[in-house]
């Protein structure tokens, strides 16, 4: 019999050439790739003995029977950003097919049925609106999303009929809760801390909130030859402090990270003094109350530095997104999977969002990272090596056995209290 990991990367390879591009993986929401991707998928859900069906919105989901009422979740995303890697997504998906593949193989039945999802949007590729499958999925989509509209001027309401599903029933779509007892996903890092510390695999604490703030310093413009330096009110200047305090209020927290990604400069030419300056600011912690601090905080010196300067300050918050930490019960049960396997247990946050999140609306989640080179996603330089691959199967199979573990000693508890007086 094939290594599992060998069949992983193998599947993950054949993944890669399901495309709406020729020379590139870019497989959107909707699209004739995503059909044949879900149709072979299916296939191999069947092998490892599993139901198949296919909700609404086009999520996969194959169903390994178990013998008791409960069901476990594993998953992740088929759809991929434009140009995309082989990985992100996919990963978490082969991997939870392999270990239910060793279940079939083996004839063993879990005391619970382990549902494998293959979410059908996550990047937002198409409509600009990520995690359209998980949030289908667990219950929390929005009707209004449906005028959504790609760039070719089709709704996401044709696009869902057009892949098989009826677009006014995703509302009421979901799963439901009953009987669940979480759902844990599989994902390449994203990030270089698991390279950085040699370790093939890491358990994820939490999903990083995030806030998105829009920050102007309005100086006065003038000619920048003949205005003296003193007494100028540049406001670059004024941004270019603010950028420097962003970094160091983030490094002081090993936790946080904050990024000014966009800053431009107005009127914009070579030889203005730049009467105004406008940034983006995006900051993510996994504890949602250190980065309201850390937001108010630079709030303040914005301010301070924009007085300190002659200037005014503009503050815009755009977006904030919760945080969303794991479940304490599965991610304990996950960290002594990766003992068990004989790996180091790291904890480490997520930076960026997930599948998880959205099921987190519906169940408990827990989340494994697997070493990425690099760091690098979103780009067809993803790559992983075939060992975390195996080891990532291993935790995870460890993983479903430990679940069954604490639900027969819990159903043999609920027997013993039905027999006690
Ligand atoms: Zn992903």
């Amino acid at each position: 019999m094939k290594d599992t990991a060998t069949t992983v990367m193998e599947r993950c390879d054949l993944l890669a050439n399901i495309s709406e591009e020729p020379n590139a993986l870019t497989r959107p929401y909707g699209s004739q790739a995503m059909r044949e991707a879900n149709k072979i998928v299916s296939g191999w859900m069947r092998e490892a003995g599993m139901a198949v069906k296919q909700d609404e919105i086009g999520n996969l989901i194959g169903c390994y029977e178990g013998t008791g009422e409960k069901t476990l979740i594993l998953g992740s995303h088929l759809d991929t950003v434009r140009n995309a890697g082989k990985y992100d997504g996919i990963l978490g998906v082969m991997v939870a097919l392999a270990c239910v593949q060793q279940l079939h193989y083996r004839g063993e039945r879990l005391p619970f049925s382990v549902e494998v999802v293959a979410f059908a949007d996550e990047e937002g590729l198409r409509f600009g609106t990520t995690f359209l499958g998980s949030t289908v999925y667990a219950g929390a989509f929005d009707s209004e999303r449906l005028n959504l509209e790609d760039k070719n001027g089709v709704t996401l309401r044709e696009a869902v009929r057009a892949f098989g599903g009826d677009p006014d029933a995703l509302e009421n779509g979901g799963r439901g809760n009953g009987g669940l007892l979480g759902y844990c996903e599989v994902h390449i890092e994203q990030g270089p801390v698991l390279e950085e510390l040699d370790l093939p695999v890491g358990v994820v604490t939490a999903i990083n909130g995030q806030s998105r703030v829009r920050v102007g310093f309005v100086g006065k413009a003038g000619h920048a030859g003949t205005v003296p330096m003193e007494g100028r009110r540049d406001a670059v200047c004024a941004a270019a402090e603010f950028v420097l305090e962003v970094e160091s209020t983030a490094k002081a927290d090993p936790e946080a990270v904050a990024t000014v990604g966009e800053i431009s400069a107005l009127p914009g030419a070579v030889n203005v003094v730049p009467g105004e300056a406008e940034l983006s600011l995006d900051l993510r912690h996994p504890e949602d109350a250190v980065r309201e601090r850390l937001r108010n905080h630079l709030e303040q010196r914005g301010g301070e530095i924009a007085v300190s300067r002659g200037c005014k300050h503009r503050w815009q918050v755009r977006q904030e997104t919760s945080a969303v930490p794991v479940d304490p019960e599965l991610s304990a049960l996950l960290g002594k999977a990766v003992e068990d396997s004989g790996l180091p247990v790291h904890r480490l946050a997520s930076g960026a969002g997930h599948d998880a999140a959205q099921m987190a609306a519906l169940t408990n989640v827990a989340m494994l990272f697997v070493r990425c080179k690099e760091g690098i996603s979103h780009n067809p330089a993803e790559s992983i090596k075939g060992e975390d691959v195996r080891a990532a199967i291993e935790v995870i199979g460890r993983f479903l056995s430990l679940v069954a573990e604490g639900e027969r000693s819990g159903r043999r508890s609920e027997v013993s209290r039905e027999v006690s007086p």
